[in-house]
């Protein structure tokens, strides 16, 4: 039997459906991928290799009953921000400890019920909180990728960096992930992938361990696009337990992947061209735009006049939002607890000793700008930009369905490259960090390469709640980039 941990989902599916092997076989493909790689990669801060191998067999049965799931047998992993009832649930922070939820999240529960099968749990920056996975308690994750002639580890991207590596490295068949600023696509990108941030509220955030509640989303990240068009049509949902959660229907977004996007509109839009952006990356926006021209779309420059003011306008909304969030790790409620003489100082104990670097930064940062005083000069200043970058894409979608950006204003970089230098950090979110401010849906599609043999993405956005436009356009695209070359596997032991 071929190697059944390099199919995609869709092909495994249909192996499954035509019983060419079990979802017990796929499933210990993949524990003895993770069992050979997981070690030089980091991806997985907890392998669960019991539970999948009886959720598999489970599966094995259903398939057997006839009774099969639109992702039966499909062994996947979870980034740890979401809640697994009795499986340790971190978000990779020493304060959570050995957190063991009594309940599912939402989105890991539409999944299990549709058949998937849990492989692990996926690193990630401490609390979704970071562009590279440095900021893990568990250490970072390594990209399976490595620069022309050059053994330097080079980080994933952040903050979903396990489940992107995971699916890289073919240590599961598809992953699942946040993006409160680029969380899913920034790293996507990286690692050359599919990754796919929703319209915020489309997915459930409920059992998410929360970052900025109003920037939040779940989503795929997976080998290709139709593969993450499958699992996000099992992940999004309705869900009374999430106010924010959209009330509408979930389309059928295989549909009309292969439709094509002849006269489809596309806009480009003139602020993302930013100084310094190195040539590869403009090299790549420009074949894009030819790509989708020659498979029939219409280009247009379009101008997002606020684009600036996104960046600095983020960095203050998602910390003020984590300052209040990360409020309930006191050391009474979860996790660890550090004694001290009185409440008081168990409480700073505990949270001086529970969060990392980065952690504590942002809850500093959100603090400030939200202290008497200086709110209405960051705070609301930040919520008011936000409006306007809102209306900024609201006006372009007056005049084209779809917007064509890079993903990232560089390729991945080297463990340690840029970690002491948050501000240079926080520059990777530039292109991400709108589509969250505005709550679009955001996907990014593996393009190419760098001069330094690494891959980078592109970025399609589309109006709110039309991701069957945006998954369309992505496949479009994918097809024209063809697929990327798969990175040498120097991982397994
Ligand atoms: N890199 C961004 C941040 O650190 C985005 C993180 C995310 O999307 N979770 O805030």
């Amino acid at each position: 039997m071929s190697d059944l941990t390099k199919l995609t989902i869709t092909e495994a599916r249909d192996g499954l459906a035509a019983k060419e092997f079990s979802a017990k076989e796929l499933a210990d493909s993949h524990i003895r991928a993770i069992d050979a790689g997981n070690e030089a990669l980091n991806a997985y801060i907890l392998p669960t290799p019991e539970k999948a191998l009886a959720m598999a067999e489970a599966s094995d049965q259903r398939i057997a009953r006839g009774e099969s799931g639109p992702l039966e047998g499909i062994p996947l992993g979870i980034k740890d921000l979401f809640c697994t009832k009795g499986v340790r649930t971190t978000a990779c922070s020493q304060i959570l400890d050995d957190f063991k939820p009594t309940y599912e999240s939402t989105v890991t529960q539409n999944i299990w019920d549709a058949g998937a099968v849990l492989l692990g749990k996926l690193n990630n920056d401490e609390f979704a909180m970071g562009s590279s996975n440095e900021s893990s308690a568990f250490g970072c994750c390594v990209n399976p990728w490595r620069r022309n002639g050059d053994e330097t580890n080079l980080v994933p991207g952040g903050s979903s960096g396990g489940s992107a590596s995971a699916v890289a490295a073919n240590l599961c068949l598809g992953a699942v992930g946040t993006d409160t600023g680029g969380s899913i696509r920034q790293p996507a990108a990286f690692t050359g992938i599919v990754g796919l941030k929703p319209t915020y509220g489309r997915c459930s955030r409920w059992g998410i361990v929360a970052f900025a509640s109003s920037l939040d989303q779940a989503g795929p990240l997976a080998k290709t696009v139709e593969d993450a068009a499958l699992l996000l049509q099992v992940m999004a949902s309705h869900d009374p337990k999430d106010t924010t959660s959209i009330d509408t229907p979930v389309p059928d977004y295989r549909k009309g992947l292969r439709n094509g996007i002849k006269g489809l509109k596309i806009g480009i839009p003139e602020e993302y061209r930013v100084d310094g952006m190195p040539e590869d990356i403009e090299d790549l926006w420009r074949k894009g735009i030819d790509w989708m021209k020659a498979a029939g779309a219409e280009i247009q420059e379009v101008s997002l006049p606020h684009t600036k003011y996104a960046l600095p306008a983020y960095y203050i909304v998602a910390p003020a939002e984590a300052s209040s969030n990360l409020a309930r790790y006191d050391g009474v409620r979860y996790g660890q607890r550090i004694p001290g003489d009185d409440l008081l100082e168990m409480y700073e104990n505990s949270r001086a000793e529970g969060f990392g670097a980065e952690v504590k930064r942002r809850i500093l940062i959100g603090t400030y700008v939200l202290s008497a005083g200086y709110y209405d000069a960051y705070y609301q200043k930040a919520q008011k930009i936000r409006t306007l970058i809102k209306n900024d894409f609201t006006d372009a979608f007056e005049k084209v369905d779809l917007l064509l950006t890079p993903t990232t204003p560089a390729p991945a970089f080297g463990i340690g490259e840029v970690s002491g230098d948050p501000v240079q950090m926080y520059l990777n979110d530039v292109f991400t960090v709108t589509v969250n401010m505005a709550g679009l849906p955001g996907l990014s599609v593996p393009a190419g390469l760098s001069s330094e043999g690494t891959p980078l993405g592109l970025q399609l956005i589309a109006k709110p709640l039309d991701e069957e436009t945006l998954l369309q356009a992505g496949y479009a695209l994918e097809e024209a980039a063809g697929p990327l070359p798969v990175p040498e596997n120097w991982w397994n032991k």
